[in-house]
């Protein structure tokens, strides 16, 4: 039996520029080709999960303009349920991203159609919820709709996944239900609003977020690889060394491969290894989504 994921979030297109270094506030630096590639933290997720033999269903919406189309098209290729998402007559969301040599990104998103994702339209896909066995979200999308999408979940007895990204603050009542949160070290800072810049504040902050009434903190640490807390278990989990090309997508991949093999039933410590090895891999490739491995390179690698 395939893992069933039910993933609700956002789908943008991305345009990328490679550029030397980040331009200064009020500078105009020349960059490389554009490139449009299919993305947004829900896409991607969705994608990432049924590249790993997951059963993936997407909850959300895009334009009915043309990148609208190459999204569902794009979506469908990958094997993604997407009966779910649903054309509004507004922009599909878009993220301009400039990458430098060294592989770091910024990005700026407009939300477009992603916005129209409320508490209601969550409320009409609530069997596509309660059917799954993980609820895999981010914060892209409203606030409203995350929360309702989660208290379905719950009703349920279905695993719910939240990556915070991008960073926010979030009430307590939303923290109390997420059985797994898997934010970077920004959104860790900004979660439990206290600084995090080493090891000893990652575990004093993700202490701060299990008293809040999460079940378990899971924090990705780039290469360094994922610091893995719950009330029992507090551990380093290493990352795999890798040529870096290209970050982008490497927290969506994480959490997606952290989703597939928490439904299959795997401990969170192997859970962790695992989705580590799928962020390894998708830092080797250029991108959002043609960066993320299919489960035949993720066993072939050798490491
Ligand atoms: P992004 O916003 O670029 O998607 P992020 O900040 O959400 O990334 P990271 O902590 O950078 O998330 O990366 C997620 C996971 O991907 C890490 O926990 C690690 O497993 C893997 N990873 C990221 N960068 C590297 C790297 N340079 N080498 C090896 N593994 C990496």
């Amino acid at each position: 039996m395939k893992p069933r994921i039910t993933v609700i979030g956002s789908l943008n297109m991305d345009m990328v520029i490679q550029i030397d270094s980040f331009p200064l506030p009020g500078q105009t630096v020349l960059g490389g080709n554009l490139d449009y590639i299919p993305g947004g933290k829900g896409a991607n997720q969705a994608v990432a999960a049924a590249r790993l033999k997951g059963d993936v269903a997407l909850i959300g919406k895009v334009g009915t303009d043309a990148f609208g189309q190459v999204l569902l098209d794009n979506l469908l290729k990958n094997g993604v349920d997407v009966s779910a998402v649903k054309r509004e007559n507004v922009s599909s969301g878009v993220a301009l991203i400039t990458v430098t040599p060294s592989g770091e990104n910024q990005i700026v998103v407009s939300p477009g159609a992603n916005s129209l994702v409320n508490a209601d339209f969550v409320q009409e896909h609530e069997n596509t919820i309660r059917s799954a066995q993980v609820l895999l979200l981010q914060l892209e999308t409203p606030l409203a709709a995350v929360k309702r999408a989660v208290e379905l979940a719950k009703e349920a007895g279905v695993l719910v996944i939240l990556n915070p990204a991008p960073a926010q603050a979030l009430p307590e009542s939303l923290l109390n239900q997420v059985d797994v949160l898997t934010p970077n070290e920004t959104e860790l800072s900004i979660l439990s609003g206290v600084p995090v810049q080493n090891m000893v504040e990652v575990y004093t902050a993700s202490r701060i977020l299990l008293e809040k009434g999460t079940k378990c903190v899971v924090t990705t640490l780039g290469d360094k690889g994922a610091f893995l807390c719950s009330p029992n278990i507090n551990v380093l989990i290493p990352g795999y060394s890798v040529k870096a090309i290209d970050t982008t997508a490497a927290g969506d991949s994480f959490t997606a491969a952290l989703a597939v093999a928490v439904a299959q039933g795997k401990p969170l410590p192997k859970a962790v290894k695992f989705a580590n090895k799928v962020g390894a891999l998708t830092v080797t490739k250029k991108g959002a989504q043609p960066s993320l491995p299919l489960l035949d390179e993720v066993e072939k690698y050798p490491f």
